[in-house]
């Protein structure tokens, strides 16, 4: 565990160099030393392959000894594929997943035997019992297909009665959001974690596309000190450090079970965030 009572992850990508695996690891050892409870690791996002994502969990597991959790999709997959693929995860002795629906590239519909996140849960949960702990998305924000807020609270509802052991939220600026959100999901019975998904500001132009997609809103105080910035990355990363800190103490002050950091695959900018915290 580190400095704080509540426990901590890390989500990296997997590289698409030798070199980039090298510098994960390294990466994965300078976040080892803050003792967190496990690393998850992207699958799908950016074109990762399926051996590249389970290569990674493998290899920064062997590294640092800390448990890691490979990110699983079930968009475009048969049955019979994803019971092969949990399989092989767990002769691999993996025992942690997140288990989510993932996008296809747009024009390519949806694909697949599973349409959503919570059927393969459900899946999971039919054919390998509880010999996976299953992390799910959830969305404070909504998710940005989502008809409705609430459409899409009862969908997150139903994925974490198929039997979800966790949550990790999309990232998002505003605490209010993430506790409006816990509020409703346990006045509807459900007690599972919801461990706030914490992105921190490295880079303004990548962080408003990226939020653009996913659906997450970047407050207008907080965009429009960014664009002031301009290409003055000393600043932004500054200015960024300060507000996500602020966010996670928010969080934390509020009752939030843990952190999980979107680390973009650097050690510096989640560490130093986690320095500042009580
Ligand atoms: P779902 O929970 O299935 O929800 C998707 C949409 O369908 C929502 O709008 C929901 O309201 C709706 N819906 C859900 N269930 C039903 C139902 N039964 N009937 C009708 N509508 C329903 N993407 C990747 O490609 N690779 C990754 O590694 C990856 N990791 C992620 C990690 C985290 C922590 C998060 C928050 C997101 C991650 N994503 C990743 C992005 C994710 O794949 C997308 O947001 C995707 O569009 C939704 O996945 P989901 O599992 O949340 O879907």
């Amino acid at each position: 565990m580190s400095h704080l009572s509540v426990p901590i992850s890390y989500e990296f990508f997997p590289p698409k160099t030798s070199a980039g695996q090298e510098k994960l690891l390294r990466v994965g050892e300078q976040l080892a030393a803050s003792q967190p409870e496990f690393f998850s690791v992207t699958y799908g996002a950016g074109g990762s392959t399926q051996d590249g994502t389970l290569q990674t969990v493998l290899d920064l597991h062997q590294q640092t000894g800390i448990e890691a959790a490979p990110h699983l999709s079930c968009i475009g997959a048969t049955r019979q594929e994803l019971r092969e693929r949990l399989q092989r995860y767990r002769e691999k002795g993996i025992k942690r997943l997140v288990a989510l629906r993932g996008d296809l590239p747009s024009g390519m519909g949806m694909g697949g035997e599973l349409r959503y996140a919570n059927e393969l849960v459900e899946f999971i949960r039919e054919e390998f019992a509880q010999d996976f702990i299953i992390e799910v998305a959830a969305y404070p924000e909504a998710h940005p297909q989502a008809p409705s807020f609430e459409a899409d609270l009862q969908n997150f509802i139903r994925k974490c009665k198929a039997g979800a052991d966790s949550a990790i939220t999309q990232y998002f600026f505003n605490a209010d959001a993430y506790f409006y959100f816990v509020e409703r999901v346990r006045a509807a019975g459900i007690e599972l974690p919801i461990i706030p998904g914490i992105m921190p500001i490295m880079n303004y132009t990548k962080l408003a596309r990226f939020s653009d997609a996913c659906g997450a809103e970047i407050p207008r105080y907080i965009r429009k000190q960014l664009e002031a910035y301009g290409d003055d990355s000393e600043s932004i990363q500054k200015f960024g450090e300060e507000v996500v800190s602020r966010l996670c103490q928010q969080l934390l002050d509020g009752g939030a079970p843990g952190i999980h950091f979107y680390t973009l695959n650097q050690a510096a900018p989640s560490l130093n965030i986690l320095k500042n915290l009580k």
